[in-house]
C-alpha cells in the first residue's frame, strides 16, 4: 500500500531521476527536437518539489493536482502541458484518498494516458512519450489479470515501458517537433518515452512493500 509519505519521497525521486538524466534527455531532443526536454522536466520538477513542500497532510489527488500545476505554469513546449495535465487527471480518481490501492494505481494511470490523448491527441505509435505509457498500462492490466503480485506487475511494467522506448527508434515522429524531421526521425529514441519510463520506474514498489 502506498500512503501520502511515499507518495511525496516518489515525487521527490522523479525529480531527483529527471536531474540524474538531465543531460541525457536533453541530447535525446537535441537528436529530433530542439534540445530542451532535460532542462523542461528539471525545471518543472524544481517548481513541484517547492510546491510539495507546502502540503504534507494534503491527501494524495490534491498532490497530484498540486504537481500538475507546477508543470503547466513552469514548463513550456509540449511536455509541460502533456505531463501536467497527467498529473493533474491522476490526481481526480485518487481525490480524498491516504492510501492507494493496485486498482487506484492503474485507474490513475488510465487518466493520465486519457488526459495525455484528450491534449496532444497522439496515438500508440507516433513515436512519443505514449509508446512507453500505453504498453506499460497493458502490462499492468495484464499482470493483474494474471493474479502476480505487485512486485510482478511492476518488473512487466517497466519491461513493457523500455521496450516502447526501444520501439520508438523503429517509427517515424508523426506528433510533436520531431515530426518535423520525417525519416530522419528514424534510429532515434524518444525523449518524451525515455522520461515517462523514468517516471514510472519510481513507483515501482520498493524492497519492503
Ligand atoms: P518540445 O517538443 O515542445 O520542445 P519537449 O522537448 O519538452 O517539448 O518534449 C518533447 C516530447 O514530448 C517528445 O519526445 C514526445 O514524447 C512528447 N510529445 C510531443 N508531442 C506529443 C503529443 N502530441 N502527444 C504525446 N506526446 C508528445
Ligand atoms: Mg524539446
Amino acid at each position: 500500500m502506498i500512503n501520502q509519505q511515499k507518495v511525496l519521497e516518489r515525487i521527490e525521486r522523479i525529480a531527483a531521476a529527471l536531474k540524474e538524466n538531465r543531460e541525457l534527455l536533453t541530447s535525446l531532443d537535441a537528436a529530433i527536437g530542439d534540445g530542451d526536454h532535460g532542462i523542461n522536466m528539471d525545471r518543472g520538477f524544481d517548481a513541484v518539489l517547492l510546491k510539495i513542500k507546502d502540503m504534507p497532510d494534503a491527501d494524495i489527488g490534491a498532490i497530484f493536482k498540486a504537481v500538475g500545476m507546477a508543470l503547466v505554469s513552469t514548463v513550456g513546449g509540449a511536455s509541460g502541458p502533456l505531463y501536467g495535465t497527467a498529473f493533474m487527471r491522476a490526481g481526480a480518481p485518487l481525490a480524498g484518498k491516504t492510501e492507494l490501492t493496485q486498482g487506484d494505481v492503474l485507474e490513475a494511470m488510465e487518466a493520465a494516458l486519457e488526459g495525455i490523448q484528450t491534449r496532444g491527441k497522439a496515438v500508440q505509435g507516433e513515436k512519443t512519450m505514449l509508446d512507453a505509457l500505453i504498453p506499460a498500462i497493458n502490462a499492468f492490466k495484464k499482470g493483474q489479470e494474471a493474479g502476480l503480485d505487485n512486485r510482478a506487475i511492476w518488473e512487466s511494467v517497466l519491461k513493457a515501458a523500455n521496450e516502447g522506448i526501444e520501439f520508438t527508434k523503429t517509427i517515424i515522429a508523426t506528433k510533436g517537433r520531431a515530426s518535423y524531421l520525417g525519416e530522419r526521425s528514424l534510429g532515434h529514441q524518444d525523449p518524451g518515452a525515455t522520461s515517462m519510463t523514468l517516471i514510472l520506474k519510481t513507483f515501482a514498489p520498493d524492497a519492503e512493500e
